[in-house]
């Protein structure tokens, strides 16, 4: 490649991170010529939550030749079941979704996948490091300079560009005070993985993913591809606040024994990993790009994982990135444009997901998940949201833009029956408490 990695550089592209979305662009950028560095500072496998993939990764992981690796460690995942308060569920399964995503995704356990991309980025020629950190870094007109520890031998590492894969260690985000964490939808999370976690009724294969909400938040059963299950309870901060000096297993434990449904499937279930726990975890860096920078997946931004986005986002954000990287490093006055498309692309799709998500718990939210009508196909549509497919299709987004509307609608009705049903209390208590001042 022209002018590719010449001294003062070792390479031309430095990937801080190899998780998906640092593997996946690793992988697409040395597909293209470019010598790329992937450093990552634990050694694979190591434990990463994040199990459930959807149908949009498919086609990405097609796109970097991974698929059939994919295939030979993940679960196949043909939907996703979200119960009713009555224990009862709704299962919306993507062979039902518009457009032309698969019509499936993969359960996966996490050390196994994530080792798989690592070592299928080494194989296309990154020259993909393990037990090596990225520090900090420094810009200058040329490029970028890494300062790196690699198991306590520090040095330095020259490049052209750099890609922050670093997931939510947000590595330029911290250096560059870029993060700003979401105030209005904190949330935590707890976990771990069981044997002998009931399957529902109507899905004995185990193929679907199930969402239960409960008082304190929502609660995910993902069967995993050895047969265990991971469970995780995702929750307001305060309420995993009140675990202080209480068993974590216990804790896990009570909290599960109020989600709706969990008893039947954890009746006779064994936990094989220990409970983990994440803190408040929502957040966005204000800027995606800069001169010889750009932000992947997490280490962009964070939302709460209720429909399982942030691996297919990660490795999503990664295939536009590679288009950014690869069209700056030909022809550098294009970067400032090339980055502004970014951005605002990964903005509009992350901002379709987001309004789904924050309104999550809301009373017509549930009602409308737990029994949707395909009035004007608009119920294909959420499956289609479901499956991964927010940015670019027509048709997806014109259902979204209506379910939006029906939203509005039964959000207002249910508005005037609130009021209504206050004003009777009201009137009830008025009533009461002139009866009681009344002589007798
Ligand atoms: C509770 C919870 C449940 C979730 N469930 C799902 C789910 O079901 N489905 C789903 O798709 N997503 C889920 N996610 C989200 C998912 O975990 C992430 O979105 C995904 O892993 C992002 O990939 P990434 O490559 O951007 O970052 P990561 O996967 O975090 O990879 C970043 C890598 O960078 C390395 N690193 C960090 N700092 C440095 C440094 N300075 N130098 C070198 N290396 C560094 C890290 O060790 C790591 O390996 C969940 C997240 C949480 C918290």
């Amino acid at each position: 490649m022209d002018g590719s990695a010449k001294p003062p550089f070792d390479c031309d592209v430095l990937v801080a991170g190899g998780g998906p979305g640092g593997s996946t662009i690793s992988t697409l950028l040395a597909r293209r010529g470019w010598r790329v560095a992937m450093l990552e500072k634990s050694r694979h496998p190591r434990f990463h939550i994040g199990e459930s993939l959807l149908p949009a990764n498919i086609p990405l992981f097609e796109e970097i030749g991974a698929l059939e690796k994919l295939r030979a460690l993940g679960r196949l995942k043909l939907g996703a079941d979200f119960p009713r308060d009555d224990g009862s569920y709704y299962t919306f399964r993507f062979d039902r979704a518009l457009g032309d995503t698969p019509p499936y995704a993969f359960q996966v356990k996490r050390e196994d996948m994530d080792q798989m991309l690592f070592e299928h980025a080494r194989a296309n020629g990154v020259d993909a490091r393990e037990e090596t950190a990225v520090q900090r870094v420094e810009f200058d007109a040329a490029g970028v300079t890494a300062h790196i520890d690699a198991g306590g031998a520090k040095s330095t590492l020259r490049a052209r560009y750099l890609v922050d894969a670093s997931g939510r260690d947000t590595l330029l985000g911290k250096q560059l005070k870029l993060v700003e964490r979401s105030a209005a939808h904190q949330s935590a999370a707890m976990f771990a993985h069981y044997r002998g976690v009931a399957w529902n009724p109507d899905d004995p294969g185990g193929n679907i993913i199930s969402v239960n909400r409960f008082a304190h938040g929502w609660a995910w059963f993902i069967p995993l591809p050895d047969g265990t299950t991971s469970v995780g309870c995702v929750c307001k901060p305060g309420y995993l606040k009140t675990r202080q000096g209480a068993n974590h297993d216990d804790f896990m434990a009570s909290t599960l024994a109020i989600v709706p449904g969990a008893g039947r499937r954890m009746a006779g279930a064994e936990r094989v990993t220990p409970v983990r726990f994440t803190g408040n975890y929502s957040y966005a860096c204000r800027r995606m790009a800069g001169p010889r920078w750009i932000l992947v997946g997490d280490a962009w931004a964070f939302l709460d994982p209720v429909f399982s986005s942030g691996v297919f986002l990660s490795m999503y954000s990664a295939r536009r990135a590679l288009d950014v990287v690869d069209g700056a490093l030909r022809e550098p006055a294009r970067e400032a444009h090339l980055q502004n498309r970014y951005a605002k692309h990964l903005r509009q799709g992350y901002a379709r997901f987001a309004w789904f998500i924050y309104r999550f718990n809301s009373p017509v939210m549930k009602a409308l998940f737990a029994d949707p009508r395909n009035v004007m196909q608009v119920e294909q549509g959420v499956i289609s949201m479901l499956a991964g497919d927010v940015f670019d299709n027509r048709q997806v987004l014109s259902k979204l833009r209506v379910f939006k509307t029906i939203y509005a609608i039964a959000s207002l009705i249910n508005l005037r029956r609130w009021a209504a049903d206050r004003f009777d209390r009201h009137r009830q208590n008025r009533m009461r408490v002139a009866a009681d001042a009344a002589p007798e």
